[in-house]
């Protein structure tokens, strides 16, 4: 079994950031509202998040690192809808069959946390009691000390930091409602605060992408009966703005899609010049069950049943929107 899990493992968890961005969703997943980064190294050392999330029992904690075991879905129809971050249950299987994993939790309601261990090829788990507040620390230690290959093309610590900066980045962005708060080698490096009102969006979008983009973001806002498209899109010409902040999300979930990163682009060029490189952050909102976000492992891509309608609707979104801003 540990074998399958390192060969998942090399679809899943590609380096210290994607390790990053499967616990931060998990505590999203958790229902928590602060989560704690911390990272030693570029995360090739370790790998700490600490969120106040709803807990995991007891029981469950070893049954937590198994593979295919998810608390998200129960039944085949949920694939359909999928409103979870995470449904493959992989994730921590992958990620502890290639590293050293402390698993520590409270439940809500309960009066102890426990912690859980487990080190690269022996899923032999051993329980044992720990102090922690309700909610969920994950460390990964020493991601890949057991897959030479993989470990040789992690970049330099700087490198994957930046990686890490940018995940985290990206998710914050998606949750203005959730504290994050990353550290790299002791050092408080981005602080991005839950906000409660309205009126602090602006604050938190400058912490997130810097006052040269928000400076020039156009709003971008526009839904027919099925689909909506939000966000902000900034002309890069002449200023230096955060390095490919081109974040695009489909039901909140940050994507890695070249499909609708083409489409703004090719809208934005259309108005531009062929050369000039659009800045974005914008949200596709679409019925779940028009899309399949279970094709690829990383979650990281999604297929869309119609795509013909939604390339256009986000075509004619981002033209507009650039149309109104020169008029
Ligand atoms: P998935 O997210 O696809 O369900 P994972 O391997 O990422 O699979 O996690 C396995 C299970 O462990 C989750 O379904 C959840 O029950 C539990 N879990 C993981 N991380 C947390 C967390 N931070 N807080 C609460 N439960 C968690
Ligand atoms: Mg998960």
């Amino acid at each position: 079994p540990q074998l399958a899990n390192q060969i998942a493992a090399g679809e899943v968890v590609s380096r210290p950031a994607s390790v990053v961005k499967e616990l931060i969703e998990n505590s999203l997943d958790a229902g928590a509202t602060s989560i704690n980064i911390d990272i030693a190294q570029g995360g090739t050392k370790s790998i700490r998040i600490r969120d106040n999330g709803s807990g995991i029992p007891k029981e469950e904690l070893a049954l937590a690192l198994a593979r295919h075991a998810t608390s998200k879905i129960a039944r085949m129809e949920d694939l359909e809808r999928i409103t979870s971050m995470g449904f493959r249950g992989e994730a921590l299987a992958s990620i502890s069959s290639v590293s050293r994993l402390y698993l520590t939790s409270r439940m809500i309601g309960q009066s102890k946390a426990w912690q859980v261990y487990a080190e690269g090829s022996e899923l032999a788990v051993t329980i044992k009691p720990a102090a922690h507040p309700v909610g969920t620390t994950i460390e990964v230690l020493d991601l890949f000390y057991n897959t030479p290959a993989r470990r040789k093309f992690m970049s330099t610590a700087k490198t994957e930091f930046t990686y890490i900066d940018d995940i985290t980045r990206r998710i914050a962005l998606s949750r203005f409602d959730v504290t994050f708060i990353l550290q790299h080698n002791g050092k408080i490096v981005r602080q991005y605060r839950a906000i409660s009102h309205k009126y602090q969006h602006q604050r938190r979008l400058v912490g997130l992408c810097g006052q040269a983009f928000v400076e020039r973001a156009m709003g971008v806002s526009y839904h027919n009966s099925n689909l909506a498209i939000h966000g902000w899109i900034a002309n890069t010409a002449g200023v230096a703005i955060i390095p490919e902040l081109k974040y695009s999300y489909v039901n909140r979930r940050t994507m890695n899609d070249k499909f609708i990163t083409h489409i703004i682009r090719k809208a934005y060029q259309e108005q531009f010049t062929e050369t000039q490189q659009p800045a974005f952050v914008l949200f596709l909102e679409i019925d779940p069950q028009q899309i399949d976000v279970n094709f690829h492992p990383t979650k990281h891509k999604v297929r869309f049943y119609q795509d013909r309608l939604v390339h256009d609707f986000i075509y004619q979104a981002v033209a507009n929107t650039l149309k109104q801003n020169s008029a």
